[in-house]
Order: structure tokens, then C-alpha cells, then sequence
């Protein structure tokens, strides 16, 4: 298969440019597709594999009606995804959360765009900016960009990029954990989309035990920052453990150590505090501690951890780390279409352009290389509706959100409150009145339900038929 139109070059084969590249060749135009991988590795990419997960191996919650990103996940799905299919197709238990075999998932989106005849694939490094005869270009080289490519893009922008810190979690051996103590239990025994309902492993404290491990956190020695990163601000939604801990001695009891919709079947009531774990690979075999990203020194991560009852003898695969977070100025760098406005033969993808999340940076991927297709096709390129969870996205991206002159741009998860108002339900379909919590379900339900038809409607619209194969 062959075509007439001369290709996109995409940069960075993560999560965005993997699907950047799908999309684009899907509608019959060809990529290049330049991954620096393995010729140059990341500090966090330990493979050559495309579309490669760093850190959980969690899409988040599949809820399309009362989640944003699961509503994300099904927009995705229509809108023929790479990502979204290997990652059905890898599914681990994970409660009502999509979890994936990291290996599994990384080898199958590998698989496709290695066998697409429309892409060709470069292992190499794009040491600068883009050669001049490249037309059409699509940077989807991530929060650990290169440093020449970042040092190009940020003389060309003539702004500082931000830079943030994330964070990876320790992953245990399953065999390790002591399920004397452990029990399995998703919170509120909510069901999954693999019809699980405990799917994660709860570690129980006490508040002797608790007030112990957040003193153990406190003392224990953490990682020196260079001298570079010292100035630069946490992004809250990943916040290390020990900053959390730092802030108040509940903080944790209220974040990811939050025992609410958990029972301990050793006294048959809530703990005082639990530590959850969930599944990291389809065997079963490792398992990652929730929320649990730290820059503890790695001695002193194994010796706190083992603190939590029921990993008193864990044993670690990877402990936890890190790790810097670039992300373009994008609301004043970008058009609506994400192409530079100094240069709009250049688009960005993915988390630089300060989006958050595995998801978030595939449905940015998706949307610049339909744009790039439209362009080549000779058509507008079109952006979703800002009813949708692709549409609110791309508009917080570009600049939707900055009309209010407050603050400055900060990377974000698709949420609800992203999305237009929507008058809330009053009645149920019984006709009983809807008040409080099931209110606002209601609403979120009616905001899904329209983004769903908004984005059919888009698809049907924007079309993108393949010119010449
Ligand atoms: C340490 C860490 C932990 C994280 N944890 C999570 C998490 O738990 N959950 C979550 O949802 N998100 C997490 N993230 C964010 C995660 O990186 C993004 O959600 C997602 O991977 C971003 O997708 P992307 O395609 O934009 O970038 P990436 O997936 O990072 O892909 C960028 C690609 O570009 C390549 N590249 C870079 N520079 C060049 C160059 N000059 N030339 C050629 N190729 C280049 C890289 O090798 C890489 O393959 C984490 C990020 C980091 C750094």
C-alpha cells in the first residue's frame, strides 16, 4: 500500500505519537515515525516498545457515565483508537478501573504501527528542530523530552517551559505480601469492567500503626534535588507521599491511605487508615502501591514499606522515583488545531502540551493526527465540540480555559469541570425528585450522554476517507 501524499513526520512513539500515527495512517496518509528509543533512552522508559507505561498500569476508571476519563475512554473508542483496543485487549483486574499488562499492551500497539504499511519507522533522536522540507510535523516527544530537541523548541518559542516533578510508585512481588493481614476488596466492592469486585489488596493500619508510618516518613532521608529542579512546583494531583505526610498528619488518612468503602474482615469494620495495592501484570505477579509515589532515598523506601502490615516481608521489583515533567506555555503558544503559531508546519502532542495522564496524552496524540490527516486530505481541521471530554480537553489545552486571567496554565486530567454547564435532572425516570449526590450523578450521566451524540456527531462530520491507497 503505498500513497500519493507526502508524509507527516511524527516525533516521540509514546503514548500520543503512537496514536498520532494510527490515526494519520488509518486515513491514508503516510508517517514517519521517529522514536530516539533505544539508540537514546529516557530516565523512565526502560524498553524499545512503543507506547511504553512508565509508571501504574491503570487508564483510570472505564465509567463513562460518572467519570470523565472513562467517558474519554469511550470517545476514544469510537473514535478507532489504538491505544484504547490494545488496552481492552491487555485488561488486568482492577475494580471498576481499566488496568493493562504493561508488556502485553506495549506489544500489541508495537505490533500494529510495526506492521501498518503507511508507516515507516526511525530509530533516531531529532536533535533540534525539524528540518525546513518537513511540511508537517507532529512533537509528541513527552514530559521527558530530549534536552537538545527541548533546549530547540524553547529557543524557538522564546518561553521558559515549566517543568514539574512526577512520580513513580514501588511495585511489590505478590507472592510477598502477607495475606494473614492483606485482604482482597475493591472500595464500596464497586464491580469492574472484568466483573471484579476485589480486585485490589488492602493493607490494614491501626492508629498506633499509622502515627508510627508517618513518623517513619517524616525522618526518613529523601532524595537531594539537583540543583536545577530545586525551584520547581509539585503538579498536587502527584504529590510524594512524604510532601503529603509533611503537610499534616492526616493529610495521607485523607489521600491515598483513605480506608472509607473497605471492611477488615480480621475485626469486621473499617481500619483507621489502608494502603491499596493493584494488579501490575496479567500473571498477577507484581502489584504497585496506590498513590504511593515517593523520592524517599531507596534504603529508606524498603524500611518504611515494610512498615505496612501485611508487607512487613515485601519484596520490591521497583521502588520508587522521580522524575522531571516538561509541558509547553500551550494556551499562548498553540492554536486550536495545536500547531505553533510561530510555525504552524509544527504541531504538539501529548503531555507537552500539558495534558495529564496516559489517556489524556493518547486522545491529544489522536487529535493531532487527525488534524494533520484533514490537512493533507486539503481539509480544515475541525476540533471536537467543547461538550465532549476530546473537545474540553483540546480547549483547556489552547487556551479555554484562560479567559478568566486567573493563574497560569497548569497541566490537567479531563474532568467534568472542564466540560460546558448542563441543567441537572430534577426527576428520575420514575418521576422520584433527585436531590444531593444522586443529582449530581444525574448530571454527569446527562453531560456523558450528550458528549457521546456531540462526538458521534463530530466523527460523522470530519470523516476522514483514505485518498489514494
Ligand atoms: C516518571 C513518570 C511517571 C509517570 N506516571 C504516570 C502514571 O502513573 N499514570 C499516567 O497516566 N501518566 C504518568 N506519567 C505521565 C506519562 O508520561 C504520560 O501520561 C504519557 O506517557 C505521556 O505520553 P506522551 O506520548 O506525551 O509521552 P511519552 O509516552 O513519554 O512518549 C514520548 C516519546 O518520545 C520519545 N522522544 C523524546 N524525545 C525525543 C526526540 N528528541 N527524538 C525522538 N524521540 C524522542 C521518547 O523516547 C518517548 O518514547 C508519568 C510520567 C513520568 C515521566
Amino acid at each position: 500500500m503505498t500513497s500519493s501524499l507526502s508524509p507527516v513526520h511524527v516525533i516521540g512513539g509514546g503514548l500520543a505519537g503512537s496514536e498520532a500515527a494510527w490515526a494519520l495512517a488509518n486515513a491514508g496518509v503516510s508517517v514517519v515515525l521517529h522514536e530516539m528509543r533505544p539508540v537514546r533512552m529516557t530516565e523512565a522508559h526502560q524498553t524499545e516498545k512503543f507506547a511504553e507505561l512508565v509508571c501504574s498500569n491503570s487508564f483510570r476508571s472505564d465509567d463513562w457515565t460518572g467519570n470523565a476519563v472513562g467517558l474519554l475512554h469511550a470517545e476514544l473508542r469510537r473514535a478507532g483508537s489504538l491505544v484504547m483496543a490494545c488496552g481492552d485487549r491487555a485488561q488486568v483486574p482492577a475494580g471498576s478501573a481499566l488496568a493493562v499488562d504493561r508488556e502485553l499492551f506495549s506489544d500489541a500497539v508495537t505490533e500494529a504501527l510495526t506492521r501498518h504499511p503507511l508507516i515507516e519507522i526511525a530509530r533516531e533522536e531529532i536533535a533540534g528542530l525539524p528540518p525546513p522540507d518537513w511540511d508537517s510535523v507532529i512533537l509528541a516527544t513527552g514530559p521527558l523530552t530530549s534536552p537538545a530537541l527541548a533546549d530547540a523548541i524553547r529557543a524557538k518559542t522564546g518561553e521558559d517551559s515549566l517543568a514539574f516533578f512526577d512520580a513513580i510508585a514501588p511495585i511489590v512481588d505478590a507472592d510477598s505480601i502477607d495475606f494473614d493481614i492483606a485482604w482482597r476488596q475493591s472500595r464500596y466492592d464497586k464491580e469492574g469492567p472484568g466483573g471484579d469486585k476485589a480486585a485490589y489488596v488492602n493493607c490494614p493500619m491501626d492508629q498506633a500503626q499509622y502515627e508510627a508510618f508517618i513518623a517513619a516518613l517524616n525522618a526518613a532521608p529523601k532524595t537531594e534535588f539537583k540543583e536545577w529542579e530545586k525551584n520547581t512546583p509539585y503538579f498536587e494531583g502527584c504529590l510524594p507521599i512524604e510532601v503529603m505526610a509533611e503537610r499534616g498528619p492526616e493529610t495521607l488518612r485523607f489521600g491515598p491511605m483513605k480506608p472509607v468503602g473497605l471492611a477488615d474482615p480480621r475485626i469486621g469494620k473499617r481500619p483507621y487508615a489502608v494502603v491499596q495495592l493493584r494488579q501490575d501484570n496479567k500473571l498477577g505477579t507484581l502489584f504497585n502501591i496506590v498513590g504511593f509515589q515517593t523520592k524517599l532515598k531507596y534504603g529508606a523506601q524498603e524500611e518504611v514499606f515494610r512498615m505496612i502490615p501485611g508487607l512487613q516481608n515485601a519484596r520490591f521489583a521497583r521502588l520508587g522515583g522521580i522524575h522531571r515533567n516538561t509541558f509547553l506555555n500551550s494556551p499562548k503558544l498553540l492554536d486550536a488545531a495545536l500547531r505553533l503559531k510561530a510555525e504552524p508546519r509544527l504541531r504538539f502532542a501529548g503531555q507537552v502540551t500539558g495534558v495529564e495522564g496516559y489517556v489524556e496524552s493518547a486522545a491529544m496524540g489522536l487529535l493531532a493526527g487527525r488534524f494533520a490527516a484533514a490537512e493533507r486530505l486539503g481539509r480544515a481541521p475541525l476540533a471536537p465540540p467543547p461538550t465532549t471530554a476530546l473537545g474540553a480537553l483540546v480547549a483547556h489545552v489552547t487556551g479555554g480555559h484562560m479567559g478568566d486571567g486567573k493563574g497560569s496554565f497548569q497541566p490537567m486530567n479531563v474532568n467534568f469541570g472542564l466540560f460546558p454547564e448542563i441543567e441537572a435532572p430534577t426527576h428520575d425516570a420514575e418521576g422520584k425528585r433527585l436531590k444531593g449526590v444522586d443529582r449530581s450523578k444525574a448530571k454527569k450521566r446527562a453531560m456523558a450522554e450528550r458528549a457521546l451524540r456531540d462526538i458521534e456527531a463530530w466523527l460523522e462530520e470530519t470523516k476522514l476517507e483514505p485518498a489514494s491507497r
